[in-house]
């Protein structure tokens, strides 16, 4: 039997999960039900310089609202699948629980595993104590940097510190840290999954510091243990940790272990090729929740970060449990992802049109209850049943949920303030747009009040066609030419800028249909009293 595949997400909490880590996460979840394995979450938590208050708790908020479920790790809520699976609470982090078998799944938690491995590699001749002080390393990489040499340790400790002043040294407690003795002139070779085959050459490679002067391990080394420990079998990430590739597989070496399969993903950039930066645009996964990117549209997007089901595909939207179908690391690209803004804007468009309306209508509402003009309409303008009617016409031009209702005020409002030029249809007289309005008014008035009814919740508006084919008779019948030609302008653009008071909008059908009967002729009485 084929063993399983496990795959682990292993973020750092730094901060806000950044748009590269949250692909990562994606590929790392696509793969592994794709594969029908384990899906690991492991917090590495080394690096106390880094660290960001809250940042775990945000991490855990992300994978969970992205629906991106893990089957072993760090878990927010007592929301575990198996009951009978070891759950324990996190010492380092209250609230916070660690499920599985393979714990502490937070390495902070488990730096004595750390620290033994390390002083093992010194036995066994892999790794040296080093006992230089900050001040000296400082001055050696400025004479590196001055004469354009790589910044690599210069082994001073390994060469001039004998056994016995290392001992003298570690008895009276003297600051240390422990770093890998990586063999010289050898070329080291591996197989990527994404890149294929990747060599480096020692020479180039530091002595890693393994062991920090706090005790803490740093990241290569608690990564390495932890991915071994937990049986990771794949490890995806981003491409920046290519180079620290070769210190993990001279690690694996040493302890004797079989390295994972690694596959590097390839960069994110800007659209003019550079790193993909804060400087031209938001990089954290939270930002673009914040303006109202759903999250279907986001994992769509990101999912095509850097891979494509190729097979000569067409289809561009996604669910979820489409992409983990389809994911496959063969069609991951080597070369860099341009982060396309535009094409995020087209997908996000795409998955408001796609949900359903009560899904539309209660994820707006956090961006509508943050506008003054929804906040200030009147109650039935803000019952659900209204909200939900503009928003089954305004999804239709929406790209971004902060942007709900800006486009549709007018329905929201209880007074129009307009321009009267605004009323004139090309050349026409006002005595003319004053007849047309008119005439709309007996339109409307001849209606049954049931043309105005509809769910907003169902695709079929039977109504609407009967609103739209009597104003469209009512234009024929009135505004054709002798050469037969009709133009419904000037029947229709007094009447939908009369309900809107706006230079563009959706139709006056859709408009009149929503506002209802009474309120479509209150609007087009008061445009008519601003003609006289
Ligand atoms: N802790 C690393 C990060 O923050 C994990 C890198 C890896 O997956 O090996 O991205």
């Amino acid at each position: 039997m084929k063993n399983k595949t496990r795959v682990r997400f292993a973020p750092s909490p730094t901060g806000f999960m950044h748009i590269g880590n949250f692909r990562s996460a994606l590929y790392d979840y696509l793969f592994a039900v794709h594969t029908g394995g384990d899906f690991i979450l492991r917090i590495e938590d080394t690096d106390k310089k880094r660290f960001v208050e809250g940042a775990v708790e945000s991490l855990l908020k992300t994978l969970d609202w992205a629906g991106l479920e893990y089957d072993e790790g760090v878990f927010q809520t007592t929301e575990i699948k198996d009951d009978n699976t070891n759950v324990i609470e996190s010492k380092n982090y209250p609230g916070v629980l660690e499920v599985g078998e393979f714990g502490p799944y937070i390495q902070s938690e488990k730096l004595e595993v750390y620290k033994k491995y390390a002083e093992q590699l010194v036995k066994d001749g892999h790794a040296y104590y080093c006992f230089c002080e900050p001040e000296r390393l400082e001055e050696m990489r400025a004479e590196q940097a001055a004469e354009k040499r790589p910044p690599i340790y210069d082994r001073y400790c390994l060469n001039h510190v004998t056994p016995d002043e290392i001992n003298a040294k570690l008895k009276e407690n003297c600051s240390y840290t422990i770093r890998l003795k990586i063999p010289k002139d050898e070329t080291l070779e591996f197989e990527d999954a994404v890149r294929g085959k990747v060599k480096f050459e020692t020479n180039l490679v530091d002595d890693q510091v393994l062991l920090k002067s706090d005790g803490f391990p740093t990241y290569h080394l608690a990564n390495v243990i932890d991915d071994h420990d937990m049986q990771i079998t794949h490890v995806i990430r981003g491409e920046e940790w290519l180079s620290s590739t070769p210190k993990h597989l001279l690690l694996y070496r040493f302890f004797g272990w079989t390295p994972p399969i690694f596959a590097h993903l390839p960069l994110l950039l800007n659209a003019d090729k550079s790193k993909l930066s804060k400087r031209q645009g938001d990089v954290a996964v939270e930002d673009y929740i914040k303006k109202g990117y759903l999250k279907e549209a986001i994992i769509n997007f990101v999912a095509f970060l850097g891979w494509n089901p190729g097979n000569g595909e067409t289809q561009e939207i996604f669910t979820l449990s489409e992409l983990a179908d389809k994911f496959d690391m063969t069609h991951v690209h080597k070369g860099g992802a341009v982060f396309d803004i535009k094409k995020l804007d087209w997908i996000n468009a795409q998955w408001i049109k796609k949900i359903s309306i009560l899904d539309l209508y209660q994820r707006s509402l956090e961006f509508l209850e943050t506008k003054d003009f929804y906040l200030n309409a009147p109650a039935e303008k803000k019952a659900e049943k209204y909200v939900k009617k503009v928003l089954s016409v305004e999804r239709a031009r929406l790209l971004k949920l902060d942007e709900v209702g800006e486009d549709a005020k007018f329905f929201f409002k209880t007074a129009l303030h307009y321009d009267t030029e605004l009323l004139r249809w090309k050349e026409c007289e006002d005595f003319e747009t004053k007849k047309s309005l008119q005439l709309s008014k007996e339109t409307l008035e001849g209606m049954a009040d049931v043309d105005f009814e509809f769910d907003p919740e169902n695709a079929t508006n039977e109504a609407l066609q009967r609103i739209m084919q009597t104003f469209m008779q009512v234009a024929e019948k009135n505004f054709t030419d002798e050469d037969g030609k009709t133009d419904r302008g000037q029947l229709l653009w007094p009447l939908r800028v009369a309900l809107t008071g706006e230079q563009w909008s959706p139709s006056p059908f859709e408009v009149a249909q929503i506002l209802g009967k009474a309120e479509s002729l209150e609007r087009l009485d008061k445009a008519i009293q601003k003609l006289n």
